[in-house]
């Protein structure tokens, strides 16, 4: 019960990471606002956490709206009197477009979800996350770091998070900590929409030396490592969740 008496938000928690995310630390005895542009999913990760006894709260939250994040924080402090960790979790894919063709709402769309909401969720926690020393995840992506066919504003908006990574971890150290976690192929709805032609949900995993997709469960393990007081020396970096993929 390593999070007892503290709070923590995950956004994207109606879903495949987010929902995992939100239940393992509500296992180890957080409150945790699930929220989610998706009520009705961000409601049935929050009912399962009562179920087992745990303490949530369903929020319905477009992460790239200023308005919206900032409520998230508000309502979560009044709620639940702290906030401990955020977890920037929530994104969005691309289908797999040549750059020639991608539109420019397509691209503005994709970073607004996928990186700005990361920079307005800080904006607005960071003065409560002072309060105790608090920590921010970001969810990344291996293809942060490895190019992918046809995924330019994805792979940009997970770069972006990355490098935002490490410059928030510089800025707000010693107080609070921040880390990313790169999950390779991980077995969510998400997945298939990134399947395409030139790629199946098969061989992406042929390409991981472990010889499997991961699962939300090992990346609900990472968070909830780099979120613990196991992690007190670790900031500013981006944790592959990869299976050993190295190309
Ligand atoms: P993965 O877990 O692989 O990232 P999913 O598609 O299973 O992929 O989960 C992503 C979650 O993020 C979904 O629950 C989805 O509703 C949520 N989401 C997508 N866009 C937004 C947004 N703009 N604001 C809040 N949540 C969002």
């Amino acid at each position: 019960m390593e999070f007892l008496e503290k709070t923590v938000i995950v956004t994207g928690a109606g879903s495949g990471m987010g929902q995992a995310i939100a239940e393992k630390f509500a296992s180890k005895g957080a409150a945790v606002v699930c929220a989610d542009i998706d009520v009705d999913a961000a409601t049935e990760t929050a009912e399962k956490i009562k179920l087992d006894d745990g303490l949530s709260l369903p929020l319905e939250i477009d992460v790239s709206s200023e308005n919206d994040v900032k409520t998230m924080i508000d309502r979560t402090v009044a709620e639940f009197g702290s906030l401990d960790v955020l977890h920037n979790n929530a994104g969005i894919p691309q289908e797999a477009t040549p750059v020639e063709d991608v539109s420019e709402t397509e691209w503005d769309q994709i970073i607004s979800v996928n990186l700005k909401s990361a920079f307005l969720g800080v904006k607005y926690a960071v003065p409560h996350l002072r309060d105790g020393g608090g920590v921010v995840l970001n969810t990344a992506s291996t293809a942060a770091i490895r190019p992918r066919t046809g995924l330019s504003a994805y792979v940009a908006s997970k770069g972006g998070m990355v490098t935002l990574t490490k410059q928030l971890a510089y800025e707000l150290a010693p107080s609070i900590r921040v880390n990313a976690i790169c999950p390779v192929a991980t077995d969510t709805p998400m997945l298939s929409k990134f399947a395409g032609e030139d790629l199946s949900v098969a061989g992406m995993q042929d390409t991981i030396p472990l010889g499997r997709l991961a699962e939300p469960s090992d990346i609900a393990a990472a968070a909830t490592f780099l979120a613990s007081d196991d992690a007190e020396m670790i900031t500013g970096t981006a944790l592959e969740v990869d299976g050993g993929r190295d190309i």
